[in-house]
């Protein structure tokens, strides 16, 4: 069937596809090996009250620092970390890492802030989730109130499940935080079903709101919403003043994004937090 296409087509198409799917059976295995040669490292992003302009949380973000192709964006890992399964070792590693890292700042008398961990679909399924949140707790010596994960709109594979998840989490004294809100099919669903403290309004509604009218009544209703319920509203993707002061103007809680700061280096959090 290739060989219908010119000859320049099909050499590129057979080519660029084995070399793929050869790259990501590598890749894959190489990421076996990189929790344990210490490839992983975590990035934090500052997340800022927007009344008061204070740092009051950081979300955790993987990179691996690859040996050979240098530092990857999850982008380029997690969905295949995703599909293989390894996703769940991973994910494991972040949240002690991060709920680590918290305690150490805490413990050097820098703020007391949560850190923001992103938990993936696969370790939602193993059922003794909620046990090992409790037990990373337990030996970082991290206060359950400084640790919040984000979960995003697809987990909805077995809302059962994920209910019961939820609220053992939520036992704990964990928050919990909708990411990406707004892409899914079920935002509606979460806000009535599981125990929400804080949704992140997705940066592709926050992108437009000064050019797109729509973009800016959906942000200001989800805000106005969310508050009514109770929970928490955070922007992502904030890259502009115009962009947060719309976000002022509509009394969203909190912001994220490249305007106040990229995801940094733990050691540029720990100078920032230092500053004030
Ligand atoms: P996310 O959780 O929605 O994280 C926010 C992403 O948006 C980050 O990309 C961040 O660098 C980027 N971002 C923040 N502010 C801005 C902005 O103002 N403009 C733009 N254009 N982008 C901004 P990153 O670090 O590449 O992470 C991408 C995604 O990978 C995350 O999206 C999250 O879904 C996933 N991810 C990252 N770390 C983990 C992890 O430890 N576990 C799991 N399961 N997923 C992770
Ligand atoms: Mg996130
Ligand atoms: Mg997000
Ligand atoms: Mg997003």
């Amino acid at each position: 069937k290739a060989k219908e296409n010119g000859k320049n087509d099909c050499m590129l198409y057979s080519d660029s596809w084995s070399n793929s799917s050869f790259e990501r059976l590598k890749l894959q295995h190489e990421m076996y090996r990189a929790i344990q040669r210490h490839e992983f490292v975590l990035h934090y992003q500052p997340q800022y009250d927007l009344k008061s302009g204070i740092m009051v949380g950081v979300e955790a973000l993987v990179r691996w620092n690859h040996p050979v192709r240098g530092l990857l964006a999850p982008g380029s890992f997690i969905p295949l970390a995703e599909e293989s399964g390894m996703i769940v070792q991973i994910g494991d590693w972040v949240l002690e890492e991060a709920c680590r890292q918290n305690k150490e700042w805490q413990d050097a008398g820098l703020a007391k802030i949560p850190v923001s961990v992103n938990l993936s679909i696969r370790q939602f399924l193993q059922h003794d989730l909620a046990s090992r949140i409790a037990e990373v707790l337990e030996t970082t010596g991290l206060e359950p109130k400084y640790l919040d994960l984000e979960i995003t709109e697809s987990m909805t594979i077995d809302v059962g499940h994920i209910t019961r998840c939820l609220l053992e989490i939520t036992n704990l004294g964990v928050g919990i935080s909708v990411d990406d809100f707004g892409t899914g099919y079920s935002s509606f669903h979460y806000l009535k079903n599981f125990p929400i403290d804080r949704l992140k309004i997705d940066r592709s509604f926050v992108r437009d709101i000064q050019q797109d009218p729509s973009d800016a009544e959906i942000v200001a209703a989800i805000i106005a919403m969310a508050h009514n319920l109770n929970i928490q509203v955070i922007a992502e993707g904030v890259e502009t003043e115009e962009q947060m002061e719309f976000l002022k103007k509509h009394r969203c809680d909190e912001m994220q994004g490249f305007f106040c700061s990229p995801p940094v280096s733990s050691d540029n959090i720990e100078q920032m937090l230092k500053a004030g």
